[in-house]
């Protein structure tokens, strides 16, 4: 019976099939079409067996009540139609039953509905994990780090009205019964440089917004924000109207960071560091002549540094003589860094959210990152592009230690004299020239050379997904990411004590003439934890779909969402699910468990893991279409293969 009631869910001709592996034929055209025929019937999610496609119908659906969360609740997940909430209520259950960790990887473009998706996966399991009044507490805190993080995280952009400008990684801590504990975020990339400069027609952080129309009388009359905000100057009139009168979302902001865990007075501080931020943003500078011929600038309007000093308890003289340096140039850029310093850190103090140490946990992990990162930080993890795609080539060309372009970067912005954006593409280009996936117009023997379509300030990589253009400008700068020591001291001078804590690297007594990791190796680095960290645990796959680039509903553009579906592997990943690669396994546990079939891998191989399964299985002579070698793991399609493999093992023994 049940048998039955999978078939209708799944392969209903009306509604299209609900899981790509049962499609006949399989292409490109029937598969665009079969998202189609769902999506103009409200069935915004399909699977790839157990792989689930979301796309993003742009207004709101009735399918996340709190009937549709009992309606899947302990219920197989090819039971009912496919649904976000069946793969997160199979991830809860194999956490608690099987006491096994998960991750939920979430993937797509920016404004495809990825964040909607950690929230949507975050409040199913909050609906379905434990009961009672101590849990309820957690599970709100859990719940309204959402709001905090998207004031200080998220903006408006031209693709998407709240775009995450950070990448997030979320860690929801669970005790033995499967009741939450608390949890644990890490962001990834917060664009900072959107504090002082947002492209055209995008706008600012929300929270800067937010604060001018929503604080009340008596705050903004403190700290004097009544003036014109050069960072927050971009507010349109739409945006007038959403924040306008009360400002709800303010509220609504105030609220989540005190069950967050803020006391009012830190909450109260919070916002004047915003406040001071906008403030330090109507800072102008002129230049004046020395006699020593060197350019100094000053500070235009004293007035408004006057009152920053006030709000910040910093000594109007310290702060001054701090912004006094060479060049106006440079002046700018020194106000620019302090600023997005300030930023970043005041998103980094909120990305803590606690959680009771010591008990063994049970964790589930949340990952939303936005942009082409996912192409540079995912590779181990996408194992169905492996067969069609060696994006090692790619990781390669951006994350080599030497000749990778994050290390060329670092080395141009280490090496001494005049670094500009410009040095940086001239020396990518000597180091790259010859890689193949790697585009640029700059040398003259560049094979590219009458490409008009690559503007000569720009390179191009050819992803996995496919060519995507870089415009240099700001690089250098952005990697830099260093702030002058004479500023961080004159912040740490404050007497405004969160602004204190904010600039630790001021501290006088904890002076560290290293120079700072830039913002690459930062990436670099905490990329490497992640990667980690995902790997012991269990993957689920969301991957979701843009339908068009207007952000309306009802509108599905074949040409946008097959771009999409190229980008993510999709009819790949139906193939090798279709294929049906029964087994895999990491290189390291294949070689050691089967090494002593084979001469020359027993009983010490030397080399690289996978070249030793290769040798073995070549000298087992397993037939080639039996196993496909991905990055990390080999593949192996009929259990025939593994049966042979064990017996001849319990032979040897
Ligand atoms: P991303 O994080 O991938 O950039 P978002 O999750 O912020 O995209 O989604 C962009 C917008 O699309 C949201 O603000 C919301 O208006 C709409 N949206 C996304 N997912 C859904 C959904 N499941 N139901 C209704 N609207 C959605
Ligand atoms: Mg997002």
């Amino acid at each position: 019976m049940a048998k039955m009631e999978v078939k209708t869910s799944l392969l209903d001709d009306m509604i299209g099939v609900g899981d790509m592996v049962l499609l006949e034929p399989l292409n490109e055209d029937s598969f665009i079409n079969n998202l189609k025929k769902r999506f103009d019937h409200n069935e915004v999610y399909t699977y790839i067996g157990s792989v689930v496609i979301s796309i993003n119908p742009y207004r709101p659906l009735p399918i996340y009540t709190p009937e549709k969360v009992e309606e899947y609740r302990n219920r197989n997940f090819y039971e009912l139609s496919p649904h976000i909430f069946a793969l997160s209520d199979e991830a809860y259950r194999s956490l608690r039953d099987q006491d096994k960790d998960q991750c939920i990887l979430i993937t797509g473009e920016s404004g495809a509905g990825k964040t909607e998706a950690s929230k949507l996966v975050m409040s199913y399991v909050a609906a379905v994990c434990g009961k009672g009044a101590e849990v309820n507490q957690v599970k709100e805190q859990l719940l309204q780090s959402n709001p905090v993080l998207e004031a200080f995280g998220n903006a408006k952009t031209v693709r998407n009205d709240n775009s995450s400008r950070f990448g997030k990684y979320m860690d929801i801590e669970f005790d033995f019964k499967g009741d939450p504990l608390g949890g644990v975020i890490s962001n990834y990339l917060l664009e900072k440089s959107r504090v002082v400069k947002q492209p055209r027609g995008e706008r600012n952080f929300h929270i800067f917004y937010q604060i001018l129309s929503g604080a009340s009388e008596d705050f903004l009359c403190k700290c004097d924000t009544c003036a014109f905000f050069r960072y927050s100057s971009l507010m349109d009139h739409s945006t007038r109207v959403l924040f306008s009168g009360k400002c709800s979302i303010f509220q609504i902001i105030v609220n989540a960071m005190q069950i967050v865990g803020f006391m009012d007075h830190e909450t109260q501080s919070v916002f004047e560091v915003v406040a001071a931020v906008l403030k330090l943003g109507n800072i102008e500078f002129k230049p004046e002549s020395r006699v020593n011929g060197l350019d100094e600038s000053k500070i235009k309007d004293k007035n408004e540094l006057k009152e920053i000093c006030e709000l910040t308890g910093i000594d109007q003289s310290v702060l001054e003589r701090a912004f006094s340096f060479r060049t106006v140039e440079a002046k700018q850029e020194k106000v620019s860094t302090t600023l997005n310093v300030a930023q970043s850190n005041i998103f980094i103090a909120l990305c803590f959210l606690k959680a009771q140490t010591k008990v063994r946990k049970k964790v589930m992990g949340v990952l939303d990152i936005y942009g082409v990162f996912i192409n540079l930080t995912l590779p181990g993890i996408e194992w169905t592009h492996i067969e069609y795609f060696n994006n090692a080539i790619i990781c390669d060309l951006i994350e080599n230690n030497q000749t990778g372009i994050l290390a060329m970067l670092d080395e141009e912005c280490l090496r001494p004299g005049t670094v500009t954006d410009d040095t940086f593409l001239e020396k990518l280009n000597q180091v790259c020239a010859t890689h193949q996936h790697f585009e640029s117009r700059m040398s003259k023997c560049s094979r590219f050379l009458n490409d008009t379509t690559l503007p000569h300030s720009c390179f191009r990589i050819q992803h996995y997904a496919g060519k995507v253009m870089y415009q240099v400008e700001g690089f250098v700068d952005k990697n830099n990411d260093l702030l002058y020591r004479d500023l961080s001291q004159a912040m740490w001078k404050a007497s405004h004590s969160l602004i204190k804590a904010l600039f630790p690297e001021g501290n006088p007594a904890k002076i560290n003439l290293k120079r700072p990791p830039t913002a690459g190796s930062q990436f670099k680095a905490s990329v490497a934890t992640l990667m980690k960290n995902l790997q012991t645990k269990n993957p689920n796959y969301i991957r979701c779909i843009k339908p068009n680039d207007k952000k309306a509903a009802h509108i599905f553009n074949d040409a946008l969402v097959c771009h999409q579906i190229r980008y993510l592997g999709l009819l790949e990943n139906v193939r090798v699910r279709r294929a049906g690669y029964a087994f895999r396994q990491a290189y390291e546990p294949c070689l050691e468990r089967y090494k002593m079939l084979c001469k020359q891998t027993w009983p010490h191989w030397r080399g690289p893991a996978r070249t030793g399964v290769e040798v073995l299985f070549n000298e087992l002579e397993i037939p080639e279409e039996e196993f496909s070698f991905g990055r990390s793991k080999i593949f192996i399609r009929n259990p025939r293969t593994l049966f042979k493999l064990e017996d001849l093992r319990k032979q040897r023994l």
